[in-house]
């Protein structure tokens, strides 16, 4: 096998030919004719922009700028908005096919393009009219990066209990505090944050807003270095004394907890996406390595291994994009249907690049075929919008009530 050869990430073609093998009639047949199209049209932006600056992006820890670029410029990430902001009012399935698609050429190019939406949906849901439009046009077309902050240091799997403070003054708000692990939190132009105006009142008091990311007494940290993603940059953020004026609250005050619900309900498709693209990624990567160390013929332990990957991968896409429809079509759709999606998927993502590493043997460890990047990629979709283990607790919840119903 000749290692130094471009890689399949770099040959559009080939990358194209392989990836078509992987789809599976069994869960195509649920899409639209619209989300199939959705997929071409992403596919082929990503075989010719993503796939071939993945594994630089990676080695150098560079942003995925260009990356991002080009599927805003493909019109992509606007998928889940309406026309008026710049996107294309498609499903939460196209949105979860296309996340699939970026994720198995490049995982943290995915990661920056979900957090685009992430920005934006806050705003869609909560925003005046005159903030919608201030603010989403920009973020679908890439002329703008986005920041989702949540998380702080004493407060992420509890949200309850984070400390950023919005005081009330005159005309608004002075917010001070501190978030951190922000995706593009080094570069945001729009920041939404979430922060208290009584820590007393837990919940009750969180409220969010949107911040121009220019505004004076924001700081920002320099990008954290990580195992994954390095495409992709995670910061901390800091408030001294921000100005906000009162136009820019998200829904109402002390109504931040609504707008944090309906926010992971999104984030958790994106992050259970990813895990099925990164289990696909390894298993295209596993499958194009052995055919060529092995000359197209494979070994039937491989091809046993694989056939079980397939099946499980096939199982993670139907889940996804099951809860996702559910989502397009059912409003009550619950944390814990939401949780099983979201764990099971991004544990799938994490065993699979396991699997195709053993797979490989030798081979598995070599950076040049990319199963190690899906290994190291894998890991952080387990924690992060949710650890795993709250999702196990969300989902033990509905269980437990239901069991209390038929007692
Ligand atoms: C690369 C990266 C990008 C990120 N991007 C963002 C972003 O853009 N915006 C944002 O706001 N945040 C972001 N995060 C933060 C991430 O969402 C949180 O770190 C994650 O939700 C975990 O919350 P925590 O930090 O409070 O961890 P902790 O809650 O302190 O977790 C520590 C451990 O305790 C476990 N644990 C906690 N509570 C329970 C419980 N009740 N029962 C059982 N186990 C429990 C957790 O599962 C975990 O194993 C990012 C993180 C990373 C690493």
């Amino acid at each position: 096998m000749n290692l130094d050869a471009p890689a399949l990430e770099e040959d559009p073609k080939a990358y194209l030919a392989l990836h078509q093998l992987l789809d599976e009639p069994v869960a195509d047949q649920f899409l639209t004719e619209r989300e199939r199209e959705i997929r071409a049209l992403t596919r082929d932006v990503v075989a010719h922009e993503v796939a071939p600056r993945a594994a630089d992006l990676d080695l150098n820890h560079t942003f995925a700028h260009e990356s991002v670029q080009a599927l805003a410029h493909a019109g992509l990430c606007g998928l889940i908005f309406p026309e008026r902001f710049g996107g294309t009012g498609d499903s939460n399935v196209a949105y979860a096919v296309a996340m699939e698609e970026i994720t198995a050429a490049c995982a943290a190019t995915s990661l920056v393009f979900m957090t685009q939406m992430h920005a934006a949906y806050p705003i869609m849901t909560a925003g005046s009219e005159e903030l919608q439009q201030r603010y989403i046009p920009g973020l679908l077309d890439g002329s703008a990066y986005g920041s989702l902050g949540i998380t702080e240091p004493g407060a992420g799997s509890d949200v309850s209990g984070l400390t950023t403070i919005a005081v009330s003054t005159d005309d608004g708000w002075s917010l001070s505090g501190q978030k951190t692990f922000i995706t593009t939190g080094d570069r945001a132009d729009v920041i939404i944050c979430f922060a208290t105006v009584d820590r007393s009142l837990g919940r009750r008091g969180i409220t969010a807003f949107v911040l121009d990311g220019g505004w004076e007494g924001i700081g920002r940290g320099a990008p954290f270095d990580k195992m994954g993603m390095h495409g992709s940059s995670t910061a901390e953020l800091f408030f001294d004394q921000v100005a906000v004026p009162r136009t820019h609250l998200l829904g109402e005050e002390g109504g931040g907890w609504s707008v944090v619900m309906k926010s992971v309900v999104k984030s958790r498709i994106s992050a259970a996406a990813q895990g099925v693209g990164l289990a696909r990624a390894a298993y295209a990567r596993t499958l194009a390595a052995l055919t060529a160390l092995h000359d197209g013929k494979l070994p039937d332990e491989a091809t046993f291994a694989l056939a079980d990957l397939r099946g499980r991968i096939l199982q993670g896409r139907l889940l996804l994009h099951a809860v996702a429809r559910r989502v397009d079509t059912d409003p009550d759709v619950t944390p814990g249907q939401i949780g099983m999606m979201k764990q099971t998927c991004t544990d799938l993502g994490f065993s699979a690049s396991i699997e195709a590493a053993r797979i490989l043997g030798p081979y598995g460890d070599l950076s040049t075929l990319g199963v190690e990047r899906c290994l190291r990629d894998a890991k952080v979709t387990q924690i992060y919008d949710g650890t795993n283990e709250i999702q196990r607790l969300l989902i033990g919840r509905e269980t437990t009530r239901a069991i209390k119903e038929l007692a």
